[in-house]
């Protein structure tokens, strides 16, 4: 690592011997890191990384930092996480500097709060640094709004699956689809053609615009624009894997003039006008 403070002049905090900092790291890009989880990279002694963490961030951990490992993915059985809880409580009690370090938000499916919730149990102070969600930030750098006007007064954040690997069973899918013009599902890869079978069967239309986005933010991000009632042979035949962020809503047509990554490739906008309201997006 650069051992230059890359961080401008502030009163940063400092992380304390013994204290726990459960941070996000953002959906990949570094660039979407923040300033807190700077700062707690440049003075944690352990930290503690999840599978979603981009490697590129942890190239800016201290060069003597020690940097462990807790992958965990695909929504299996979490027999590991009240270890990894247990083990930042251990590290906390040895007087360590701790950074427990996790994809997005930790807050937003990241079991976040059963790590936190652990910690405060046993005495341990923790400070919680906010990260951009998958779900919001990812699709914005695929060029699909997470709201718009036009299209959506609420959005609905979705789990594809619950403890045990399964779609989660307290699940409402009638009222999630009626209730929510758009939905942003996180880990529903595995279930996709079940969780689309639910939406459908709730009534909303097979022809209902569908993105899925891949390793987004990562110089890998994939996108694929779909519908609800080809989500599933569509997306075989592209190949794509998780991590990824599926939404679903109108709010996909608006990449037909927002794909500003294809953009700075030099492509035109698609549609100046995906919504057909034939009149300035900023006219009231
Ligand atoms: N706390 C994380 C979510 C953890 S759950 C957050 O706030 O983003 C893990 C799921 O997040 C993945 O299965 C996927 O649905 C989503 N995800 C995280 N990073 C992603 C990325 N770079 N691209 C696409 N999906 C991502």
């Amino acid at each position: 690592m650069n051992d230059t403070n890359p961080l401008p002049p502030n009163d940063w905090p400092e992380l304390q011997a013994g204290w726990v900092w459960l941070c996000g790291a953002g959906p990949g890009d570094p660039g979407l890191l923040t300033l807190h989880a700077l700062n707690a990279l440049r003075q944690a002694d352990v930290i503690i990384y999840d599978a979603l963490v981009d490697s590129r961030i942890m190239d800016w951990a201290r060069s003597d930092a020690e940097l462990i490992y807790a992958g965990k993915r695909g929504g299996k059985p979490s027999a590991k996480q009240r270890d990894i809880s247990l083990h930042l409580v251990e590290l906390a009690k040895a007087g360590k500097r701790v950074l427990r370090l996790k994809g997005g938000d930790p807050f937003v499916f990241g079991r976040g709060g059963e790590e936190a919730q652990t910690l405060v149990q046993h005495g341990i102070p923790v400070r919680i640094i906010p990260g951009i969600s998958a779900g919001i930030g990812g699709l914005a750098y695929a060029g699909i709004p997470v709201t718009h006007r036009d299209v959506n007064q609420s959005v609905t954040f979705v789990t594809g699956h619950d403890q045990s690997g399964q779609t989660p069973s307290s699940l409402n899918w009638r009222a999630i689809s009626e209730g929510s013009q758009v939905l942003v599902i996180y880990m529903g890869m595995k279930h996709v053609e079940r969780i689309t079978g639910e939406l459908l069967a709730a009534g909303r239309p097979a022809n209902e615009p569908v993105a899925v986005v891949t390793q987004a933010t990562t110089p890998d991000q994939r996108v694929l624009e779909t519908t609800l009632g080809t989500i599933t042979q569509d997306l075989e035949a592209a190949g794509m894997a998780p991590p990824a962020i599926i939404c679903v809503g109108r709010s996909v047509e608006m990449r037909q003039v927002l794909d500003w990554q294809s953009m700075m490739a030099g492509e035109a906008p698609r549609n100046l006008d995906p919504l057909g309201r034939g009149r300035p997006a900023e006219a009231s």
